[in-house]
């Protein structure tokens, strides 16, 4: 049985000091009722525990580490990198190449700004948006998380569903009043919404493929008519890729889905496991920011040389061997099938959503295409999931409103033991009911 006492003392000790103990709300793991395990490393597809415990590890630090942990070409590319120095706040070569590199992925990014976390990306490119078309609302859709900027935290996902906080005290009524929120997938309420006042919308920003009600793909049609309408009423499209960007497909959900956004934002894998975020799109639109437009944004730490060079190793061995998205993908769907099929046989209602390497199992009797559905899920299922897998060395997101992640260190073998994991746990869920 899993053993956690440093854990628990360390916990305990770190709570005197932060709020929570965490400086995350999801890492306290307060939504499935326990203490979270302290992490003191991670190799390939393993992470170990304070306490010596080791899992195999579907969390990849919430996405980013999509060439497994401690990757040998990214650590030794830092080593090589740190003794230049970790900081100048000016110029480098570094920079410019990870342009180049994120605009062979995502044609679409013609220029780009780096950003040091998904929440200030998408900051910025609301700013931006703002700024292009002189107006001040925008829509976003219930479930979809986008960082915890104020404008952004009106009805999000995962970390505050898990919590029952509807919104969040400190963000100013006028602020949020500028944030028009709609269900995810419904092409009526948008089309809607923009017959009505679509010339005084600033921007459209989803998350391409959901991720943060766990793993809810668009349906068919719903892109098409975010860019449709907005394209008719000069309203700014943003994709959020910040999760699905190197998930979704080699080049997001707008090369698997085919649309162009205007803007995208990019987090997670882009800085291989360090803080490091992009925002960009249309030549046009990037050129109105500061110091070539008035748009002002600006970061002392922004295209850290570190970080940058994290991200850069990251994309070059995913652009030299592109099989790798083909791989994990493969990876994930033999995974997610096995944990349909074992469901099935236990007669647990499950339904497993996936898109490239990026999936959830939720823990319902039909299809999840917004935050209504996922709230419907079972939520005592997936405590016993959950728990039956920590103990028995699979981590996974603690929380039933969030996406986990395969890694190409993720072998055959592992994916077996994960499913003869999860074999016991639907058992006990059956006995369960
Ligand atoms: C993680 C995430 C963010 C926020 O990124 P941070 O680096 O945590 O600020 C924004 N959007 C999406 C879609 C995300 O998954």
């Amino acid at each position: 049985m899993l053993q956690l006492g440093k854990s628990e003392k360390a916990f305990e000790e770190a709570k005197r000091y932060m709020p929570g103990g965490v400086n995350s709300p999801v890492r306290s793991y307060r939504s499935v009722g326990s203490n979270p395990p302290f992490i003191s490393s991670a190799s390939g597809s393993r992470i170990y525990d304070i306490d010596n415990n080791e899992y195999i590890d579907y969390v990849l630090s919430w996405g980013p580490m999509i060439l497994g942990h401690a990757n040998p070409e990214v650590i030794a590319s830092l080593q090589e990198a740190i003794p230049r120095g970790t900081s100048y706040g000016a110029p480098t070569l570094l920079e410019t190449e990870l342009a180049k590199k994120i605009q062979a992925f995502m044609p679409s990014m013609e220029m780009v700004r780096l950003v040091s976390s998904g929440t200030e990306s998408t900051m910025s490119a609301l700013r931006v948006a703002r700024g292009y078309t002189g107006r001040d609302r925008i829509v976003k859709f219930v479930g979809c998380y986008h960082g915890h900027s104020d404008a952004l935290l009106v009805k999000a996902g995962s970390g505050l569903a898990t919590f029952g906080v509807p919104d969040s005290p400190g963000v100013p009524k006028g602020v949020a009043e500028n944030t028009i929120t709609l269900p995810y997938n419904d092409i009526d309420a948008i089309t809607k919404l923009f017959n009505e006042i679509g010339d005084t919308i600033a921007a459209v920003i989803v998350e391409p493929v959901a991720g943060n009600m766990g793993c809810v793909p668009p349906v068919p049609g719903f892109l098409e008519a975010l860019r449709t309408l907005t394209k008719e009423h000069g309203s700014v499209l943003i994709f959020d890729e910040v999760m699905c960007g190197f998930r979704a497909s080699s080049g997001g959900a707008q090369k698997l889905y085919n649309i162009k956004p205007d803007l995208t934002c990019l987090g997670k894998i882009v800085g291989g496991g360090m803080p490091m975020a992009v925002f960009g799109g249309s030549a046009k639109i990037m050129s109105e920011i500061a110091p070539s437009g008035p748009i002002y944004q600006a970061g002392t730490l922004s295209g850290n040389p570190i970080a940058v060079t994290s991200g850069l190793a990251t994309l070059s061995i995913l652009q030299r061997d592109p099989t790798i998205f083909k791989q994990v993908e493969e990876a994930t769907k033999t995974l997610c099938e096995g944990y349909e099929r074992l469901a099935a046989q236990y007669n647990v209602p499950v339904v497993v959503q996936r898109v490239g390497s990026m999936f959830t199992v939720f823990f319902t009797d039909k299809p999840v295409h917004n935050f209504d559905d996922a709230s419907q899920c079972n939520e005592a299922h997936f405590k016993i999931f959950f728990h039956h897998n920590l103990s028995h060395g699979i981590y996974m997101a603690p929380s039933p409103y969030e996406s986990n992640f395969v890694s190409i260190c993720h072998k055959h073998s592992e994916i077996e033991r994960t499913l003869a994991v999860a074999e016991e746990a639907f058992k006990i869920i059956s006995n369960h009911v």
